[in-house]
């Protein structure tokens, strides 16, 4: 057993990540299915949205010139011709000192071009009275005012959203090209390990990260599958390794102890590019490839497993998934109403409390104490550079 020689910042650790990024591979799917994804390529409008000419209101359509004289003392009268809906183009066209009662979206007649909402006229028998002029093209919408064809409305690679998704019907696409979900595959290691739903027994404890990992997994949009819980042996370890993925993430045993074996292998049979981070919790992370594959090695521990993956495992899946690469947490700016002590040269996160809009710092902080990071508000950052906080110092907190 050695310990670490030395630890890479948090910030190499990323860059390095951020040099082995997988590419993902594309396929077409229902746009009904498209919200959240990653568009694999650019959208063009074939069609005008609307197509045509078309009331905008309930009302009436008109000729503006047959009301230009229109006054609240001489009101013009025009004659109802017919009803025009949603759907159906009125087959005759409207003729001088006529009307169509039209509804909102119904096609403009041919020789209309203005509608008068139907609260602005009177309505006599088979004819309207009319008191105001309007001007041509009034409450009419015209082909192309949404999107024009031959518009780029989407553009490759954006995080697709419900309204892009309702725009692509309205120009008539049903399927598009997007980027698969990172394939993430779950190897939680530790010979003291009981599954999910088992009671802790004598030296034993349930596996809380698989659910927690699976969850967050989900949240930044990857597709998990799980190796289950992996003894700590190098054999059923590498096994684990083989299965489909882009994204291997590795509970347990990232740390110098005898059983910390995965270091090690991913060293000899693939790359270990970082080991050790300088951040606490999560010093024990470790990131390396294993054939194509990114490798994630999270520590054991609860919370330096959720701030681990947090900062490098689900960074790297967010970016896959177009989701970005801030922490995917509200923020708010708020006064610390305490003093913060940290060590100069580490990053730490702290598990905080909000009370009356000051910060605190929640009373358990141990990389074990799962159960803090459900009570506390959320986290804060101290960075590398600082070594204390004084009392009412800004700090962002991050919101759990
Ligand atoms: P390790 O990273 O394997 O050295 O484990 C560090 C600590 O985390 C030990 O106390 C383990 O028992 C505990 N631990 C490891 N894996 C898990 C897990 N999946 N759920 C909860 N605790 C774990
Ligand atoms: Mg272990």
């Amino acid at each position: 057993m050695t310990g670490f020689a030395c630890r890479s910042s948090v910030a190499e650790a990323i860059a390095w990540t951020d040099n082995v990024f997988p590419l993902l591979k594309t396929e077409k799917i229902a746009i009904g299915q498209s919200a959240g994804r990653v568009l694999a390529q650019t959208i063009t409008s074939k069609v005008n949205v609307p197509g045509f000419h078309r009331s905008m209101m309930d009302g009436f359509a008109i000729r503006a010139v047959d009301i230009e004289q229109a006054a609240e003392s001489e009101p013009v009268a025009l004659r109802i011709a017919g009803d025009i809906y949603p759907g159906t183009p009125h087959s005759v066209p409207l003729s001088s000192k006529q009307t169509i009662r039209i509804m909102t979206g119904a096609p403009i007649p041919t020789g209309g071009d203005a509608v008068i909402p139907v609260e602005d006229v009177r309505v006599r028998g088979d004819q309207i009275l009319v008191s105001r002029p309007i001007a041509e093209g009034k409450h009419v919408g015209t082909p192309g005012e949404d999107v024009v064809s031959g518009q780029r409305v989407l553009a490759t690679g954006r995080h697709l959203r419900p309204q892009d998704v309702g725009l692509l019907s309205s120009i008539g696409i049903d399927a598009v090209g997007v980027l698969c979900k990172p394939r993430v595959h779950l190897v939680t290691t530790g010979n003291e390990l009981l599954p999910a739903g088992t009671p802790p027994t004598d030296f034993m404890i349930t596996d809380a990260n698989s659910p927690m990992l699976e969850s967050l997994v989900v949240r930044d949009g990857g597709d998990v599958t799980s190796a289950g819980i992996v003894p700590d042996n190098p054999e059923c370890i590498l096994n684990a390794f083989q299965a489909e993925a882009d994204i291997i993430i590795v509970s347990g045993g990232s740390s110098v102890g005898l059983e910390d074996y995965v270091p090690q292998l991913l060293a000899e049979h693939g790359e270990l590019g970082i080991h050790g981070v300088q951040m606490r919790p999560s010093s024990p992370v470790g990131i390396g490839t294993y054939k194509k594959r990114i490798v994630f090695l999270l520590p054991g521990n609860p919370v330096a497993c959720l701030c681990g993956y947090d900062f490098f495992a689900g960074r790297t899946i967010r970016k896959l998934t177009g989701r970005g690469t801030e922490l995917p947490y509200s923020r708010q700016i708020l006064p610390l109403g305490e003093p913060l002590v940290s060590v100069e040269g580490r990053k730490d996160y702290v598990r905080v409390q909000i009370s009356e809009g000051r910060v605190t710092k929640s009373t358990r902080q141990g990389a074990s104490m799962l159960f803090s990071a459900v009570q506390s508000d959320g986290f804060l950052i101290i960075p590398e550079e600082s070594s204390s906080l004084a009392t009412g110092t800004l700090v962002t907190v991050y919101r759990y």
